[in-house]
């Protein structure tokens, strides 16, 4: 199993979590760091909207987990003045239950749907008429006597999350106006978040000590909270409370997270692409069985960051490890046979 810094989802079994994300989320635009574009291009869409008092198109946002999709869909309802119902894909598992949420939102509500991939098609197909014309058509019975009834449902906004845009069927995708994909953090942008989730959290951290968190947190706001927290319980244990930098450095290695912010999963699995496969093209499926994790575990939540890292590479016949990953690693990198060195 993948390490919990690593895994990049909120944890629901845990409530400590889920109350640090919601006391941590930033409510409007000029608390919510980085993703300057994006910004930009919701402010427009939402000046425009409010100007014409229509509801906003909607939205789909994707990208690697904890970058601040959900985060961003109520800033969005916020800026808008807009109520927002949260719900996820698996979570809607029949049509009633779409039914029911649709029916129940009011006009200029947004609704924001997590992991929209994982909608069942059935659902899926309800949904297409209900954001293209805002009807909803539902089946009464069964057999001969079946009919379909159209319900007039009121404007609202969806904005779906997604870690994978070619998972979405084309007709889903389609009918959102706005697609846009949220990127990873800068260095400098993490660390800012950390300043301002330590100062919310109470916690002091001096300026030299929140940039060596900042290199390691993936690049991603959630690795990046989970980090502080992290290292605030070491500080709290072994000094007097105030993170500096040997404190946090002594809880990374304790966390065996290394300067460039990979854990023993990313190292495991570049180790594996180099020492069993010669450094690659080696299949996601092949990996996968290597180090005995889901294949999506891998794509969603290992890859990203060793791909943004130019660590790794997909190539059309599967990864391979970079001259980068051996450097890091400390290994030899194989030398590659040109036509010269053939000849010899
Ligand atoms: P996602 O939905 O993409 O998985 P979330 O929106 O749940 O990610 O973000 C995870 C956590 O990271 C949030 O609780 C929030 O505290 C923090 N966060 C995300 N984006 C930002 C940001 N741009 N600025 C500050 N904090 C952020």
């Amino acid at each position: 199993m993948i390490d919990r810094i690593m895994l990049t989802t909120a944890d629901p079994e845990d409530p400590g979590e889920i109350e640090l994300e919601v006391g941590l989320r930033p409510k409007d635009f000029d608390s919510y760091i980085g993703q300057r574009r994006l910004k930009q291009n919701l402010r427009l869409a939402i000046a425009a909207a409010k100007k014409r008092s229509d509801p906003l198109d909607h939205i789909l946002l994707y990208g690697p987990p904890g970058l601040g999709k959900t985060t961003m869909a109520s800033v969005i309802a916020n800026e808008m003045g807009a109520q927002i119902r949260i719900t996820s894909g698996p979570a809607i598992e029949r049509a009633g239950d779409l039914a029911s949420l649709l029916t129940n939102l009011q006009d200029g509500d947004i609704l924001f749907i997590d992991e929209i991939h994982r909608l069942h098609r059935v659902i899926e197909e309800v949904l297409y008429s209900a954001m293209e014309d805002f009807k909803l058509d539902i089946m009464l019975g069964k057999g001969p006597s079946a009919r379909s009834l159209r319900l007039d449902l009121p404007k609202f906004t969806i904005i779906g999350a997604t870690t994978r845009t070619g998972a979405l069927a084309a007709p889903l995708r389609d009918r959102f106006g706005m697609i846009h994909r949220l990127e990873f953090y800068t260095a400098s942008e993490i660390e800012q978040i950390i300043i301002r989730s330590a100062k919310i959290l109470g916690v002091g951290i001096d300026k030299k000590a929140a940039s060596i968190l900042a290199q390691r947190a993936r690049l991603t706001p959630r690795v990046a909270n989970r980090l502080l927290k992290r290292v605030r319980d070491y500080a709290d244990v072994n000094g007097d409370g105030i993170i500096d930098v040997e404190l946090s450095s002594k809880a990374l290695d304790l966390l065996e997270i290394d300067e460039l912010g990979l854990d023993v999963s990313d190292r495991l699995l570049l180790s594996a692409v180099i020492d069993n496969y010669g450094g690659g093209p080696v299949g996601v499926e092949t990996i996968a069985a290597l180090m005995a994790e889901e294949r999506t575990t891998i794509e969603d939540f290992i890859e990203p960051y060793l791909l943004q890292l130019g660590l790794l590479e997909r190539t059309p016949r599967g990864r391979k490890a970079t001259h980068k990953a051996y450097l890091h690693l400390g290994k030899k990198p194989a030398i590659p046979t040109t036509e010269h060195n053939t000849l010899l």
